[in-house]
């Protein structure tokens, strides 16, 4: 991760954040060294020596590091959180989830909260295939419950789908174990092949398989490729009907 090289090794010299959601004070943030940037699932961890800062961005928050001499590029009303070293500046605005705690509080809970993330060292195929089985939904519903699989999103989800040839309005019930073991190594494969692709840089376009060829020939069997949003979640959905059953 970018904000891993860049800000590694800085020790905070001015911390300031707007949420409820400090449960340490942030008066023990300064003096304190980055150690290292890390992500679970849509999460972003700033680990700060015992301390972590955790950040979820959504749809509509953005990181931006900048120089100590550098204006900021947004308004500060904007600004959710201010963390300041002797070198960088790192500002994160609009973030709907600034969290600051002791790192192991902060991971437990994300344990918790979240299901096993296939770009993590500690991912475990058998409890996300049991989380998805135990999800009792549709399968192309269950894919995006970050309490399944974290860190999966839309495009992802399509691309597992078409290529474990499962129809995303399958029920996790109707699945057999094999069925279920074919979408989590899947998902696992893909994570880790788009990780690769942003760390080089390269677009995921030529890539996908389905999402977003609506109008297109299957890429397997030149059958129509479907496009929905898939209800409740109405998410844009492409499948083809011979290849996923
Ligand atoms: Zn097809």
């Amino acid at each position: 991760m970018r904000i891993d090289a860049k800000l590694k090794g800085e020790v905070v010299r001015l911390f300031w954040a707007r949420s409820r959601r400090l449960f340490v004070s942030p008066k023990v943030v300064v003096g304190k060294r980055v150690d290292r940037a890390e992500s679970f699932g849509k999460n972003i961890i700033l680990k700060l020596e015992e301390l972590a800062i955790r950040l979820h961005l959504m749809m509509y928050g953005t990181i931006h590091l900048y120089r100590l001499d550098e204006p900021l590029l947004k308004p500060e009303r904007m600004v959710r959180l201010w963390l300041e070293g002797d070198r960088l500046r790192l500002v994160a605005y609009n973030a709907p989830i600034v969290e600051l705690d002791s790192y192991e509080r902060l991971m437990s809970r994300l344990r918790v909260e979240l299901g096993p993330d296939p770009l993590r060292s500690e991912w475990n195929p058998e409890e996300a295939a049991r989380r998805l089985k135990a999800s009792g939904t549709k399968v192309g519903i269950a894919l995006l419950d970050q309490r399944v699989i974290a860190g999966i999103g839309n495009i992802l989800r399509n691309e597992i789908l078409f290529r474990a040839g499962i129809h995303p309005e399958r029920h996790v019930d109707d699945l057999n174990m094999e069925e279920v073991n074919r979408i989590v190594e899947e998902a696992k494969r893909l994570t880790d092949m788009f990780l690769k692709r942003k760390i080089k840089g390269e677009r995921i376009g030529p890539i996908l398989m389905i999402y977003n060829r609506f109008r297109q020939a299957c890429i397997n069997c030149g059958g129509p490729v479907k496009f929905y949003l898939q209800e409740p979640i109405k998410r844009k959905t492409f499948v083809c009907e011979r290849c996923q059953h």
